[in-house]
């Protein structure tokens, strides 16, 4: 893949970067090995000073970053605005609270006794250089919720990104040096994923954290286990979608637009198979399908619009191929089920009804603006529906029923459960899946963790 600007709306290609050579490359692992010795002793108030002078800057930038990545990769403006706040929220939250996340913990004085000890701690120091391996969808925030704590924890970062979004890529790189941050603290790789075998492999490299595909992540976390390397993988999901029969049906049709068809429908984390109780079926189903037909699809630069084109020509070929076999086994598509006339990578939302185990779509990621509808006789069913998906990233219910929000509890198969609401990440809480959507969190004290040497201080 080129490491190029592609414009998702017009396919015009926009820029392209000449990989870094491997001399480049060694400078850089060099550079991050040499500046992890010293940025390792900085303190946590020199470290949030610069943080939070990265969050104004980036909020200064708002408007230009936001229409960078939106010629990158199709997201509508406002959206791309939206991430750039959170991304600066996010570091703000990490600049202030890393020293209490991080903050030396004391075992129990029992224990402490019995094992002999006069006093014992456990420190989270940092691990050195970590390599990030990126994804297009959140082109800023994938990368600032991870480097955000790493830095905070003393980390340095190296950003491998997505090869679509180079000039996201190197923004990130000057946003931190512009903050203060010394050189080798976070660098851009430009290269693509060919070569990032052999940088996983480099001593220099402690660890590593993947957001992006399955077969990605595969890759990425065998070498990782051959070289006893730690890893984080955050991979695709299928999230269910419970509406039952207490809900606010209304309500959760018009959230379910959102959740569905948020960033073009390419997010992990977006709702994607639609599992009602028959009792509200029809009902939720009327308004949903009317909300995703009403939506204004087109040029992502222009301000109302809510679905832009898909971010790969191969993508939205990706997403027909799945919509047409479904088709062929007999779904019934309820609203768009096409491309729309015209230049540029767009896929008119869709909602599919009558999905059966055998089709694609049940069993993989539909990652652009195409929903799978299911009726479910009770909350047995629907449990079964929901898990019965390889993935297992988040989910959201809609019920005010107090038993039920136990079951759902006890039962999903995911990293989150979201009741009456959406799933959306928000850095006080973990994020993550099971199943295979990865392993691992990131946000909160547990994604600032992972890349942490959890060391015991034992006196005797
Ligand atoms: P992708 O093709 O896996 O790409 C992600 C990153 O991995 C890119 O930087 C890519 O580089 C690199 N890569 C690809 N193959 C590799 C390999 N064999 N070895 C090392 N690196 C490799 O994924 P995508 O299509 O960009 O992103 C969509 C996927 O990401 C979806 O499945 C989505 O659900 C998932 N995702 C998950 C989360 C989460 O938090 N769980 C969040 C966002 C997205 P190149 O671009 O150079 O190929």
């Amino acid at each position: 893949m080129p490491i190029a600007t592609v414009n998702p709306a017009n396919g015009e290609t926009l820029r392209t970067y000449e990989a870094m050579g491997e001399d480049e490359v060694e400078r850089r692992l060099r550079l991050a090995e040499a500046t992890f010795r010293t940025y390792r002793t900085t303190t946590y108030p020199e470290r949030a000073r610069l943080l939070h002078r990265a969050a104004d800057l980036l909020e200064e930038d708002q408007a230009e970053i936001g229409r960078v990545m939106t010629t990158e990769m199709g997201k509508p403006v406002k959206q791309a605005r939206a991430e750039a706040a959170k991304c600066a929220k996010a570091m703000r939250w990490y600049a202030e609270h890393a020293a209490e996340l991080l903050a030396d913990e004391e075992p129990s004085a029992a224990d402490v006794k019995d094992s002999g000890a006069a006093r014992a701690l456990v420190r989270y120091r940092p691990l050195g250089p970590v390599l990030a391996v990126m994804p297009w969808n959140f082109p800023l925030w994938q990368v600032v919720r991870f480097a955000a704590p790493a830095l905070m924890a003393g980390n340095v970062g190296l950003l491998k990104h997505a090869s679509n979004v180079p000039q996201t890529a190197l923004y990130l790189e000057d946003l931190f040096h512009r903050a203060g941050f010394t050189e080798g603290c976070f660098q851009t790789l430009l290269i693509g994923s060919g070569a990032v075998d052999e940088i996983l492999r480099d001593e220099r490299v402690k660890a590593a954290t993947l957001t992006g595909s399955e077969p990605a992540g595969r890759a990425v976390a065998a070498t990782a286990g051959e070289m006893i390397k730690k890893t984080v993988l955050e991979l695709g999901g299928s999230d269910p979608y419970v509406v039952m029969p207490s809900a606010d049906v209304e309500r959760a049709a018009q959230v379910a637009v959102t959740a569905r068809v948020q960033n073009n429908g390419q997010s992990c984390i977006a709702a994607k198979r639609f599992i009602v109780h028959t009792d509200v079926y029809d009902a939720f189903a009327e308004r949903f399908v009317a909300g995703m037909a009403a939506l204004k699809v087109g040029d992502p630069l222009e301000e109302e619009t809510e679905v832009g084109p898909l971010a790969s020509e191969q993508g939205r070929s990706d997403l027909e191929e799945l919509v047409d076999d479904a088709r062929r086994g007999g779904a019934a598509v309820l609203c768009g089920g096409e491309r729309p006339d015209g230049p540029g990578w767009y896929y008119l939302p869709t909602v599919l009804s009558g999905i059966t185990r055998e089709m694609r779509v049940h069993r993989e990621e539909a990652f652009g603006p195409v929903a799978t509808l299911y009726r479910a006789a009770d909350l047995d069913e629907a449990v079964l529906i929901a898990n019965d998906s390889a993935f297992g990233l988040s989910s959201n219910v809609w019920t005010r029923d107090e038993a039920e929000v136990d079951r759902f509890v006890r039962d999903l198969e995911a990293g989150g459960v979201y009741f009456n609401g959406m799933t959306a990440s928000h850095p006080g809480f973990p994020f993550g899946g099971v199943k295979r959507s990865g392993y691992g969190r990131e946000l909160s004290g547990h994604g600032i963790r992972e890349f942490c040497n959890i060391t015991t201080v034992w006196h005797g």
